[in-house]
């Protein structure tokens, strides 16, 4: 391994400022640029970028310094990835040099993608077990109606910059490199808004809120994310606006318990109707339906209602309704029910509890 300090030609103890300036001075000579196919200046350059990006990490230095390699620092040790990271270290050092120029490109110009958006919508269960079709409101920066974008009052045109022609860039010879910098004036944009528009301070952007009709497919839960192309915010320098996200939230309903495809639903039943059978009516997500109880159906029996669910989402199958019954016993009784009562408690004896008192003594006694 090459000795970091003299592939840059400094003291043990140089100080980052000093690390910077030869550093500076080194990158200038054998920049690739300046030394067209020329093999040594190549790989000399790649050295002294190396060097450089061990010693201006105050961890890798220390590192280095202890044991004379970066061998053990992980994936700082690794200089493969050099050349992606090499314009980062370069700007970092020739950034306030050249005056804040982008090297290699300027990235205020480039097209860029317009932020993606989030909106949470929250459904009930029927819309959710149906597919719905919401309207919602969305606000996003748009084009300025009293400008259309220019940033600049009552009809006038933004004046093109005097500084860089219009360009948004300025060029000037630095030593070797001829280096174009972002306008100072302009910011880059070229043009100068003498009188700006009021109803957008001149940004030539405003906050607008649309009108977007979403599609909720049937069968979306809690947490289901619908994405809508292209509605996000706008996107720079001609690049595709971002997409706006629908975050899906399932309100609870009053009755219907959901699992998955399927809804859970619990209705009561009387004990008579439980004892002697009959019909009661049960709710559905839409309707209702008449439900057969047979005779002598306990308490927590579970009917189930094929296909009387919620679609699979992006599918065509629909889970079940499961119906559970509960027996509703009566809290007041007037004179006649409960004489009745105590005639049919008379005539069945305390056959139910005597059952379970034998149960009973049957585990207790181990039989
Ligand atoms: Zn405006
Ligand atoms: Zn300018």
């Amino acid at each position: 391994m090459k000795d970091y300090y003299s592939v840059l030609g400094v003291e043990r103890n140089a100080t980052d400022e000093e690390l910077k300036k030869a550093y500076r001075k080194l990158a200038l000579k054998y920049h690739p640029d300046r030394n067209q196919g020329q093999k040594d200046a190549e790989d000399k350059f790649k050295e002294i970028n190396e060097a450089y990006s061990c010693l201006s990490d105050q961890q890798k230095r220390a590192h280095y310094d202890r044991y004379g390699t970066l061998d053990g620092m992980g994936s700082g040790a690794d200089f493969s990835s050099f050349s992606s990271s090499f314009t980062d270290i370069f700007e970092d050092v020739f950034g306030d040099f050249f005056g804040g120029s982008s090297f290699g490109g300027s990235r205020r110009t480039r097209p860029q993608k317009g932020n993606d958006l989030r909106y949470d919508l929250s459904i009930n269960l029927e819309e959710a077990a149906f597919g719905a079709e919401k309207e919602i409101s969305v606000p996003r920066w748009q084009n300025c109606d009293t400008c259309y974008g220019s940033g600049a009052a009552d009809g006038k045109s933004p004046t093109s910059c005097q500084t860089c022609q219009g360009t948004g860039q300025v060029r000037f010879q630095q030593g070797f490199f001829s280096v174009s910098k972002t306008c100072s004036r302009c910011n880059g944009t070229g043009s100068i808004i003498d009188d700006p528009c009021r109803s957008c301070k001149g940004t030539g952007k405003v906050k607008k809120t649309r009108n977007i009709s979403v599609k909720v497919p049937p069968g979306v839960d809690t947490n289901t994310r619908l994405k809508m192309t292209g509605e996000g915010e706008l996107g720079l320098n001609g690049g595709p606006p971002g997409d706006l996200y629908i975050f899906i939230s399932v309100e609870k309903h009053p009755i219907f318990i959901r699992e998955g495809e399927h809804i859970i639903c619990e209705v009561p039943v009387t004990f008579t109707i439980a004892a002697l059978g009959g019909e009661i009516e049960v709710p559905k997500l839409m309707n209702t339906e008449r439900l057969k109880i047979p005779p002598g159906t306990p308490s927590g029996r579970m009917f189930r209602l094929k296909g009387e669910g919620i679609q699979k989402l992006g599918g065509y199958s629909r889970g079940d309704l499961i119906v559970k019954i509960y027996i509703d016993v009566p809290k007041k009784l007037n004179q006649r029910q409960k004489e009745l009562l105590e005639e049919f408690a008379e005539i069945s004896g305390d056959d139910v509890t005597k059952s379970f008192a034998d149960r009973l003594k049957g585990i207790f006694s181990g039989e």
